[in-house]
């Protein structure tokens, strides 16, 4: 079996770097409209209506199932929320995970947003630790290190902060497929894990709880929360393994 990542080749590098792009911009463009009375239908739509004018795919819909364009996870909920009627509420945290397929070739990518009133020091808190922890995620993705470095790194890091990491959800290869080995836990040993080398994809994604980090799965079969109903933060970006380091393909250009 396949454990290690696939090596991409120059074509396939630059139509993961335009479905990076297209999503990065889908994403900023979508979190300026984020206010309290919005739905998360109207949310997904406008993300699907954003890709699909750049002239690329939604990754997310209809793949294992799934009924949408994007995720959309709100408060206790961490991944997998399936967009609808819901409204928006000031003071929600509200984790948008989403991507665009280019040339068969995926992108992946998730923020969390506050809505309207973001005067919670907790809330902040929380959403800063996530967007660091995937920093130092992504600042560890250099060829000749093992997986186990950003895997632990990120592990100490968010439990030095006083908050959890989700273990039964993980970060993953990409490229034609969306998951693809090796896995990108978000807890674990250094020495552990496959190991980068120049060409390889992966999609760090650190889940990051305020309480405890385990899961429950809620009657729809995809919407994954946590036990505790505590707060939690998504952040998640694609990371293409160069010889100058790593390169963030889910940038926006513009
Ligand atoms: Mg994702
Ligand atoms: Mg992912």
């Amino acid at each position: 079996m396949l454990t290690e990542g696939t090596i991409k080749t120059p074509e396939q590098i630059s139509h993961m770097r335009e479905a990076g792009d297209i999503v990065a911009r889908a994403m900023i463009n979508c979190g300026k409209k984020l206010q309290s009375g919005v739905t998360t239908g109207e949310v997904d739509n406008f993300l699907r209506e954003f890709i699909e004018k750049e002239g690329a795919k939604p990754a997310f819909l209809g793949l294992y199932g799934f009924p949408a364009t994007a995720c959309i996870s709100i408060n206790e909920e961490i991944v997998h929320g399936i967009p609808g009627e819901r409204k928006l509420l000031s003071g929600d945290l509200i984790s948008i995970d989403c991507g665009a397929i280019v040339g068969g070739m995926y992108s992946d990518h998730a923020r969390t947003f506050i809505i309207e009133d973001s005067s919670d020091e907790d809330k902040n808190k929380l959403i800063s630790v996530a967007d660091n922890a995937l920093q130092i995620g992504i600042k560890n993705s250099i060829a000749g290190n093992k997986i186990g470095i950003i895997s632990n790194s990120i592990e100490e890091y968010v439990l030095g902060q006083g908050f959890d990491v989700v273990r039964e959800y993980v970060g993953h290869g990409i490229g034609s497929q969306l998951h693809e080995p090796p896995s990108v836990p978000n807890f674990g040993k250094k020495n552990e894990g496959a190991l980068l080398r120049v060409g390889m994809a992966i999609a760090i994604e650190p889940m990051v709880t305020e309480g405890k980090w385990q899961t429950k799965v809620m009657d729809d079969k995809w919407t994954v929360v946590t036990k505790d109903g505590k707060l939690s933060s998504h952040f998640e970006d694609t990371i293409l393994i160069t010889e100058d380091g790593p390169e963030i393909l889910t940038k926006a250009s513009i």
